[in-house]
């Protein structure tokens, strides 16, 4: 029997969730052409179309948003926000306030890569959408290197995430000075939020700082990372989760980080920049001063600054870490029981079921992944993503490409659904899991836009 560590809070305030037909489900997503992100939220009964600012915040957060202070510089909150990231990251030189993980990375990546300049690559164990988005508008080209084992599905073992450093070395002997930044992303967010180990990132920063490399962690998940290194790295079980945290942050000369997921904001990002002699550390200022805000606020109201700070904290808090590791992996255990494949074992933020593997007869050109979600939708109401050849786009000549994997993403928001709302997403998967094998056609496009279709696309069932 799957086992759920149970909650390290209670309910204060609730926030009612509308419950609908089968019938009702069945017109809704036919109107939404058959896109999750068309959906009125209204609509939905469980949310796990992202983790990405939809946590509920405490009551400490909620407490401390009352004593803001809206000052347009050095305001109170400002000084409140320091302390805690300093406590939380170690000394670093500075911290920029910015308003969300993207506009970290748009500060700081001009400032690296610079195609004039003759740095024109950037690498990462495997870069997110975003950075690599803000990587290729300076005109360089982003390189993933995860390890192998990260493309089996079904392969467990820990730390998936890594760098694979063997290629590293490879790719600093091909492109040398070409290379302006390494990104670790922690948790890898692509690869199905694999963690990875503080061993890989100290030997990523060696190989960085022999070649003379900036390296940068892209850090949205740094407490759910340090959580599976206490759990599966030797030599980490006695310390502390913000002992890990610093000790994987003494590695890095940089950090972008987006606030919206493990430091439990609706909201927020951050700018590190390690050393006070840094090169690039005006910059920062300056890029952030014009796009983002004064240096002190960033983009950000004082009483969200206040929040932030506090959510730093609650996010490297252990009990809350095993409880959230905790509920996917009790949703995985329940599919398990089942013999649904998912991306395994399972990451932090979400679980990524195997689409392909649970429609065998769906083509990946119809859209496996895609099936599964409005599935889940009619099922039971609840909103997921595909992550597979629909998110893909098509390629230069407007030929489909086809994705490793065929993705469903349920990822979850965090303390914000109960045991019996998972009880409610393993029974819908094992339901459909029943009858998946009479489902042999998926979808054709019938409106797609030219860039990141997935967000607008139009879907028509294929008959
Ligand atoms: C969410 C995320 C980002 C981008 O952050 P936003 O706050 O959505 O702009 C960057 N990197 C990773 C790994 C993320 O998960």
């Amino acid at each position: 029997m799957a086992k759920y560590v149970a909650e390290p809070f209670r309910i204060k305030m609730v926030e009612p969730i509308r419950k609908t037909t089968r019938e009702e489900r069945e017109q809704i997503i036919k109107d939404a052409n058959y896109n999750m992100f068309n959906i009125h939220a209204e609509d939905v009964y469980i949310d796990l179309l992202t983790d990405s600012g939809t946590g509920a915040m405490s009551q400490e957060q909620w407490g401390a948003m009352m004593i803001g202070d809206e000052a347009y510089a050095h305001s109170r909150s400002y000084f409140r926000f320091i302390d805690s990231a300093k406590d939380v990251f170690g000394d670093w030189a500075w911290f920029q306030l910015v308003h969300q993980g993207r506009a970290a990375e748009k500060v700081l990546m001009p400032l690296l890569l610079d195609k004039e300049q003759g740095k024109d690559v950037a690498i990462s164990n495997t870069f997110f959408d975003t950075t690599r988005g803000h990587v290729m508008l300076t005109g360089a080209t982003p390189i993933d290197c995860v390890v192998e084992e990260a493309k089996d599905s079904k392969l467990r073992v820990p730390f998936k995430g890594n760098m694979d450093t063997k290629r590293l070395r490879e790719l600093i002997a091909e492109y040398g000075d070409r290379i302006g930044v390494v990104v670790m992303t922690i948790t890898n967010n692509s690869a199905g939020g694999q963690p990875v180990s503080v061993a890989n990132i100290k030997e990523t920063s060696a190989i960085c700082k022999e070649h003379n490399i900036p390296f940068c962690i892209d850090a949205a998940r740094y407490a759910e990372n340090a959580f599976f290194i206490k759990r599966d790295e030797a030599g980490y079980q006695d310390k502390t989760i913000k002992e890990i945290v610093r000790e994987v942050f003494s590695y890095a000369d940089y950090f972008t980080m987006s606030a919206k997921k493990d430091a439990i904001l609706n909201m927020g990002g951050l700018v590190g920049v390690k050393d006070p002699e840094a090169p690039a550390l005006n910059g920062v200022k300056a890029n952030a001063i014009v796009g983002e805000g004064f240096l002190t606020y960033g983009g950000l109201n004082g009483r969200d600054i206040d929040a932030f700070a506090v959510g730093l904290q609650e996010g490297t808090d252990y009990h809350y870490l095993e409880y959230r590791i905790g509920q996917v992996e009790y949703l995985a255990e329940r599919l398990d029981e089942a013999g649904i494949v998912y991306q395994a074992p399972v990451g932090g933020h979400g679980l990524f079921v195997d689409a392909a593997a649970m429609f065998p007869n769906i083509p990946w050109y119809e859209f496996p992944g895609q099936v599964l979600a409005v599935e889940l939708y009619k099922e039971a109401g609840i909103r997921s993503c595909e992550i597979g050849s629909l998110l893909m786009d098509h390629d230069a000549e407007g030929n489909p490409v086809q994705s490793a994997f065929e993705f469903t993403r349920l990822a979850i928001p965090r303390r914000v659904y109960t045991q019996a709302h998972f009880d409610v997403m393993a029974d819908a998967l094992i339901e459909i899991k029943k009858r998946a094998d009479k489902y042999t056609r998926g979808f054709e496009i019938a409106w797609e836009p030219p860039v990141l279709r997935h967000f607008q696309v139009h879907l028509k069932p294929i008959e």
